[in-house]
């Protein structure tokens, strides 16, 4: 159906942009890393390309809790438990389907699974940064200004960029960043990076 055909678009626009972004992803872990972070996300969603292909008949939540344990399984390092283990755990809430009401409720339960699960606060200079205002942006968006969906995911995108920008002058507190100390100041997230990447694709797919 139309709502099975969009995720798998999703997932496709995802996996082409961080294909496309891979090398710039890995020079932003370079400064503060161990530059695998590009080529980290880029083979997790050449895996997940590869198994889409098998699951034509699964609904919605099935697709991307699939695509979660395929990230858990083929990204590695601290990226691939966190993105996959958040998008396994929010995927129940798309059981009915693509709504206003279960699209919020997915953003909810990712971010709570991703700070359960990394212990990174706002501000620590993680994926975290990109991830909270852009699902409380949505939220807010979807909930108090009755927008309509791809207008309310605009506003989360935007926000998502601010949230990578603040990622920049602040101190990195988690993840192998952090044992730069000082040191991790003056550069980009990558985990925020590909997340607003990520949520850009989206952007274009409902475009
Ligand atoms: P690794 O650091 O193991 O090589 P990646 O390079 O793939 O893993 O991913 C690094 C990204 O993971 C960081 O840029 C950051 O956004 C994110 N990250 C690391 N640790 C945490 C954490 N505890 N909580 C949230 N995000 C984290
Ligand atoms: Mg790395
Ligand atoms: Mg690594």
């Amino acid at each position: 159906d139309r709502q099975h055909d969009a995720v798998l678009a999703a997932i496709r626009n995802v996996a082409a942009r961080l294909a496309e972004e891979k090398d710039y992803l890995t020079e932003l872990d370079s400064a503060i890393g161990d530059a695998d972070h590009g080529t980290n996300m880029n083979r997790g969603f050449e895996a997940v390309l590869e198994n889409i292909e098998t699951k034509q008949d699964d609904d919605v939540a099935d697709i991307v809790k699939d695509v979660g344990m395929t990230l858990i399984s083929e990204v590695g390092g601290a990226a691939g438990p966190l993105y996959g283990g958040s998008m396994l755990h929010a995927s129940e809430q798309l059981e009915d389907g693509l709504t206003r009401e279960s699209t919020v409720a997915f953003g909810e339960a990712y971010l709570e699974k991703l700070r359960d699960r990394g212990g990174a606060s706002l501000g620590d200079k993680t994926m975290v940064d990109a991830v909270t205002p852009a699902v409380h942006t949505y939220k807010k968006s979807i909930e108090e200004d009755d927008l309509p969906p791809q207008e309310a995911l605009a506003k989360a995108v935007d926000a998502a960029r601010r949230g990578v920008e603040f990622t920049v002058p602040i101190r990195a507190n988690k993840g192998r960043a952090s044992y730069l100390g000082w040191r991790s100041v003056g550069h980009r997230d990558p985990g925020a990076t590909s997340t607003l990447f990520m949520l850009e694709a989206l952007l274009e797919t409902a475009e």
